[in-house]
């Protein structure tokens, strides 16, 4: 039995303060992973400090045109938000393709962004996982890696990031606002999760002080053509395997703005921007979205077990853009 201790913070920058005071402090969210990382022993945190009383839930119009999301608002009801169903159903659909409804009960915003890889031996900690214990080597290389990444691996960690959310949040190219004892400072989502270099331990750029408490969405939401597609195991309560965040703007007959981003094969949320470029100024059509499509995996690497996400994605991401041209299903 580890002690901990659960302080409650008052307000954001009592939370900063606390989270600055404590040498191993980390925030606590709905508890849905951290909770199950620390019934494990993975995580051991000494103080967690509860944000759940802030005033941090609100999903807001911003002036811009965009809406901001509070970090303790659930994914629930985020999903329920009636701005993010008409406005971002990309999202939406992401959202609700996730966990169950529970746990999107339960789940907050800044903890899915927040949340650890599924990478089984992350999980066990009789195995060697240079995530969980640095230096002790990686079980996945040469072990049982059917869920792990092929795009921007290092020798010493092939995880890949395990959020729904996150993937649509980065096709929507949305920002992080985070707030620490120098101030606030914005963190595009798709700068915020690192690929695991030499430093697989690190997830994402956020410092140990700093909180996350908002995530904006910017005034573009793709509204009439995008589409989430997720490839899992089972059609529910169950990671993605392969997930495709796919979103069109049309200026005529062409397509005048794509997003392409994946999930489930990286440390984090992958844009797939040579995609992008390929079909920007053409007009849709499947065997376009084919042959763009296989830019994604020019530099894709497989373990072995998880070689089929080679050819799963490419398929995914034109199955995903042939349903955004379609248009969005409501
Ligand atoms: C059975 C199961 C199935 C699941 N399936 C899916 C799935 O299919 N797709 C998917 O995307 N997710 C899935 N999830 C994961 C789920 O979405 C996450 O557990 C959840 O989003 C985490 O949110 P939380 O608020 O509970 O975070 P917590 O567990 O409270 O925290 C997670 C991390 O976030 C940090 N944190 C929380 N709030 C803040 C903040 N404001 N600022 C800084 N750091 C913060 C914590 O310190 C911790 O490191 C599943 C989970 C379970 C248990
Ligand atoms: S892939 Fe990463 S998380 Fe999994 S065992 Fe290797 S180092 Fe650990």
């Amino acid at each position: 039995v580890r002690p901990f201790q659960l302080l409650q913070a008052e307000s954001p920058l009592d939370a900063i303060s606390k989270l600055s005071e404590h040498e191993n402090a980390v925030v606590l969210g709905g508890g849905t992973n951290l909770i199950d990382l620390m019934k494990e022993d993975v995580e051991r945190p000494e103080v967690l400090v509860d944000v759940e009383r802030l005033d941090l839930s609100s999903i807001e119009d911003l002036p811009s045109g965009g809406l901001r999301l509070g970090a303790t608002a659930s994914n629930a009801e985020t999903a329920r938000d009636s701005r993010v169903r008409s406005r971002y159903p990309l999202l939406r659909e992401a959202i609700l393709s996730a966990a169950s409804p529970q746990l999107r009960n339960m789940a907050t915003n800044a903890g899915n962004l927040m949340q650890r890889t599924r990478c089984y031996y992350f999980y066990d900690t009789q195995t060697p996982c240079n995530k969980r214990s640095p230096g002790s080597g990686c079980a996945a290389v040469d072990g049982f890696n059917r869920i792990h990444a092929i795009l921007g691996t290092s020798e010493k960690c092939i995880a890949t990031h395990p959020s729904d959310m996150c993937v649509a949040l980065a096709a929507l190219e949305a920002t992080v606002q985070v707030r620490g004892p120098e101030g606030e400072r914005p963190l595009s989502l798709l700068d915020f999760h690192r690929l695991p270099g030499e430093e697989p331990e690190k997830d994402h750029r956020l410092a140990s002080d700093e909180l996350v408490w908002a995530i904006d969405l910017p005034p573009e939401g793709f509204a009439d053509h995008s589409h989430y597609l997720k490839v899992r195991d089972r059609e529910s309560y169950a990671f993605a395997l392969v997930s495709v965040a796919a979103a069109l703007r049309f200026s005529g007959s062409l397509i005048e703005e794509a997003r392409v981003c994946l999930g489930g094969v990286a440390h984090k949320p992958w844009k797939a921007r040579d995609v992008e470029a390929a079909l920007v100024g053409r007009e849709p059509s499947e065997s376009l979205f084919e042959q763009a499509s296989e830019l994604s995996v020019k530099e894709a690497r497989g373990f072995g077990h998880n070689d089929f996400k080679i050819k799963l994605a490419p398929r995914a991401i034109t199955e995903a853009l042939m349903r955004a041209w379609k248009g969005t299903q409501s």
